[in-house]
C-alpha cells in the first residue's frame, strides 16, 4: 500500500517538476503524501521533483514532528536535529527544512496529499505590490470549480520552522470562518501550497492556478481583471453540477 502511494508519489513529483512547466526548477519545492500509519512521505532536501526517484523521499513520524511544531521557537540547528529525529528510517535522506509546514498541512488541511512549488505565474502576482490580493476574488468559473473559492494566505516568514507556525495558524483561521480547508494556502513572496485529496487533484490545482495566473498577467494590458460579483462566485462554488464536475475530475486517471 504504501509503496503504491511512494509510486505515485514519485509521478507526481515528476509531472510537478517538468521544466515546460515552470512550476519548481533545480531544487524547489516539495510534496508529501500521508502513509498508512503514523507517518508520511515528503521529498528529502536538496532533491529535484522532476528527476525525483524513490530514494529522494523520507518516511518520517507525524505525531513527531508535530510535537516539535507545538514549541514556540527552535534554534536553527535544533531545526537540523528535529528533521533527523523525526525519520522513520535513520539512513534515510534528511526531509526538506518544509516538512513542518506538510505536517501541520496533513494534520489539519482536510488533505492526504500535498504539493508546494514556485511557479513563475503565480510568483509574479504573490511578489508583486498586490501580494495575495488578485486571488481573493475571481474572474472566470472553472478556477472555482477547481481550485476552490476561498484561499489562506501567509504574509512572508522565513521559510521551515516559522512558516509552519503562520500555515498553522492561517489553516485554524479560515476553518474556523469556513468549517473547512481551502485548497490552496498562498504563501506572499514565496509560493503556494496544494492541499489535495488525490495525486491528480494536486496536480489539477496547481495546473489551473497556473492558468488563472497567467490570465491575471495578461489582464493587466487590457486595463486589469473584470471580477465577477461575489454573489455570483459563491453560486458557482455551491452548483450541484459544479460538484458533480469536481467529482468526476478526482476520478480521472492520467
Ligand atoms: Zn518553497
Amino acid at each position: 500500500m504504501s509503496n503504491d502511494k511512494l509510486e505515485k508519489l514519485v509521478e507526481l513529483s515528476r509531472e510537478f517538476g517538468r521544466e515546460d512547466r515552470g512550476w519548481a526548477i533545480l531544487g524547489e519545492g516539495n510534496t508529501s503524501v500521508m502513509g498508512d500509519a503514523d507517518s508520511f512521505y515528503v521529498k528529502a532536501s536538496g532533491s529535484c521533483l522532476g528527476l525525483a526517484n524513490r530514494s529522494d523521499f523520507t518516511e518520517v513520524n507525524i505525531s513527531q514532528a508535530l510535537e516539535f511544531v507545538a514549541k514556540p521557537s527552535m534554534t536553527d540547528a535544533e531545526v537540523q536535529d528535529a528533521l533527523e529525529a523525526i525519520k522513520v528510517d535513520p539512513n534515510a535522506k534528511r526531509p526538506s527544512v518544509e516538512t513542518f509546514v506538510h505536517a501541520v498541512c496533513l494534520s489539519i488541511g482536510d488533505c492526504n496529499w500535498v504539493g508546494h512549488g514556485h511557479p513563475e505565474s503565480v510568483l509574479s502576482i504573490l511578489c508583486s505590490q498586490s501580494g495575495a490580493k488578485p486571488y481573493l476574488e475571481h474572474i472566470f468559473p472553472d478556477a472555482i470549480v477547481v481550485c476552490g473559492r476561498n484561499f489562506a494566505v501567509v504574509p512572508y516568514v522565513d521559510p521551515g520552522f516559522k512558516l509552519a507556525h503562520g500555515v498553522r495558524d492561517a489553516l485554524l483561521e479560515f476553518k474556523g470562518k469556513y468549517g473547512k480547508a481551502p485548497k490552496i494556502i498562498f504563501l506572499e513572496n514565496h509560493g503556494p501550497f496544494i492541499l489535495g485529496q488525490s495525486d491528480i487533484d494536486v496536480i489539477n490545482t496547481m495546473q489551473m492556478l497556473d492558468k488563472w495566473s497567467k490570465v491575471i498577467l495578461a489582464n493587466q494590458l487590457f486595463g486589469g481583471s473584470n471580477y465577477l460579483a461575489k454573489a455570483e462566485s459563491d453560486r458557482i462554488e455551491n452548483r450541484l453540477d459544479e460538484a458533480y464536475r469536481r467529482k468526476r475530475l478526482l476520478e480521472q486517471e492520467r
